[in-house]
């Protein structure tokens, strides 16, 4: 088979010229990175469960009404997406504080936040993805104002689902960032969800034991990360019944190193 045309590495993926035009292929990597790439690393496997796990979710999402670029999953480590035009906002929506939050505004994490609150951030890694008002998003022309309401109208639905999906499966949804991107048809365009949802986006807290079944295990030195992942994609139903043997108990394992 030809080499297919790669158009862009990214930190957790790389993504190739699709089958037809207007389509790309999201090929899921093992590599990890945090604050705003100073930490680096290896998560084996987590490539496989976030492909699943992203194809999961944006097939529930699909199938409420919201828009998304998935169009299916090629196999272990690739999806076919839409090609869409990124708008180069990152949206934060939030539940519960945790992270940059309780950081800038000194609130402890893990308090409930007394209404949903969304954030955004500009895409620039250079700048270190800062966060911006809604002013400049359209003083500097980023998306216009019926693109941002559409954003926050969809963000919305997209958190009230899913904080559903995970309550269902004893997880607290405490965060998580989404992409949007825009489809064009002639001079129309609409708006779409893009990139992924999974571990590496979004916090997820065992409702029970606050366990962080998330990036966190990796930003935090947490160890476990895989069988966290797991163990949120074994909670969505998404292993074999062979592999979920596989699955480590993260409390029985934070017994044995005696924490
Ligand atoms: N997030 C992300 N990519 C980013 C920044 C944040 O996926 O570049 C996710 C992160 O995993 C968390 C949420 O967005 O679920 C809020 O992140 P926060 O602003 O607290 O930043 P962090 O503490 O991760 O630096």
């Amino acid at each position: 088979m030809a080499r297919r045309r790669q158009i862009y590495e990214g930190k957790a993926k790389i993504l190739y010229e699709g089958p037809e035009p207007g389509t790309i292929i999201q090929y899921f990597k093992d590599d990890a990175t945090a604050f705003n790439n100073q930490k680096k690393g290896t998560i084996n496997g987590k490539g496989v469960l976030n492909n699943r796990i992203s194809e999961h979710i944006f097939t529930a999402l699909g199938a409420i009404g919201v828009p998304t670029h998935f169009i299916r999953r090629l196999n272990m480590r690739e999806q076919l997406v839409r090609q869409v035009e990124i708008v180069p906002i990152e949206v934060i929506v939030r539940n519960v504080a945790a992270g940059s939050l309780s950081q800038r505004l000194g609130i402890e994490e893990g308090e409930q936040l007394p209404r949903t609150l969304i954030e955004y951030c500009y895409k620039d890694d250079a700048l270190g993805d800062p966060l911006v008002a809604e002013e400049h998003i359209a003083c500097f022309g980023w998306a216009s104002q019926d693109e941002m309401n559409e954003i926050t109208d969809m963000a919305i639905r997209v958190n009230d689902f899913m904080c559903g999906l995970f309550a269902a499966i004893g997880i607290r949804l405490v965060d998580f960032k989404l992409e949007f991107g825009r489809i064009w048809d002639n001079e129309y365009s609409r708006l779409i969800l893009a990139d992924e949802i999974s571990p590496d986006g979004c916090r997820l807290w065992d409702m029970k034991s606050n366990e962080k079944l998330d990036k966190d295990r990796f930003r935090r030195d947490l160890g476990g990360e895989v069988e966290a992942y797991q163990e949120v994609a074994r909670r969505l139903g998404l292993l074999p019944e062979g592999e979920t043997n596989e699955v480590v108990d993260l409390d029985q394992q934070r017994k044995k190193r005696g924490k």
